[in-house]
């Protein structure tokens, strides 16, 4: 569904992203892994058209999205096409109801009728719905942690995305939040294409379709999964999964 192809990334000639060839496949969980600072963000930021919006970065290479090329797709509609959910995702100090249709709003959805059983509808994908039905209208920042994580994937699913880029979309949760939104994940990821940056490697191994393995902006390793935990073909992607580096 994405095709990447030899893209680099620069910001102020500081090199981010190598060269990087990558076809992501539909409706498959794809997880990118790789040490701090390796250019994760910049690829996800990059493929929904924000590092195109810096002055700073400088880009080569393609992206094609269903074959064309991002560049010229109209961003509003990329952007609705491939959702981008932050590290550490806020809600909009606002209700839960008006987080959930703000994004469908501004696409020019306006019933009433077909906004409420979209809410519905999005909230019980993501899990949320039974417990927050009582109340839609309670700010969505009197929710727990792990509840405004989901409610930020809910808002991302309001839109009807195709794919959903996820940046560490459990990085301050516990275990029970965190086995939360892998199940929502795993059930989403029959209707969706899934893309999730992630340090924990169980959790890559768990949930994911397809890894790729990035080291210092280039693209070490990329297949199945499970080939690439127990087969690595690559010694560095071993010693990544060793915890050497
Ligand atoms: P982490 O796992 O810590 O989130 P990451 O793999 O997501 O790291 P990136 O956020 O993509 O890493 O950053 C990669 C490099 O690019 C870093 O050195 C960062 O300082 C630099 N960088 C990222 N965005 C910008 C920007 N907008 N302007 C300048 N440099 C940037
Ligand atoms: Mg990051």
């Amino acid at each position: 569904i994405i095709n990447i192809n030899s893209l680099s990334v620069s910001f102020n000639n500081k090199s981010v992203l190598k060269d990087i060839d990558l076809n992501i496949i539909k409706n498959k969980i794809t997880a990118i892994i790789g040490p701090s600072g390796c250019g994760k963000s910049t690829l996800l930021k990059t493929l929904n058209y924000m590092t195109y919006e810096d002055q700073f970065a400088n880009i080569n290479g393609d992206i094609l999205f269903n074959k064309i090329n991002i560049k010229e797709i109209p961003k509003e509609d990329l952007r609705r096409r491939i959702g981008l959910v932050f590290q550490n995702p806020t809600p909009f100090p606002i209700s839960i109801y008006k987080n959930m249709v703000y994004g469908p709003v501004y696409y020019g959805k306006k019933d009433k009728k077909s906004l409420n059983i979209l809410v519905e509808e999005k909230l019980k994908i993501s899990g949320l719905y039974d417990e927050v039905k009582e109340d839609l209208n309670a700010s969505a920042l009197k929710l727990s942690g792990g509840q405004q994580q989901r409610l930020c994937i809910a808002r991302a699913l309001s839109v009807e995305p195709e794919v959903i880029l996820l940046d560490e979309p459990c990085s301050s949760l516990d275990l029970k939040n965190t086995a939360n939104i892998e199940k929502m994940l795993k059930n989403l990821s029959d209707d969706y294409t899934i893309i999730i940056v992630t340090h924990n490697l169980s959790q890559a191994k768990r949930i994911s379709d397809y890894t790729a393995f990035i080291l210092n902006g280039e693209l070490i390793e990329y297949g199945e999964t499970q080939e690439l935990f127990t087969k690595p073909k690559d010694e560095r992607t071993q010693e990544y999964i060793d915890g050497i580096f």
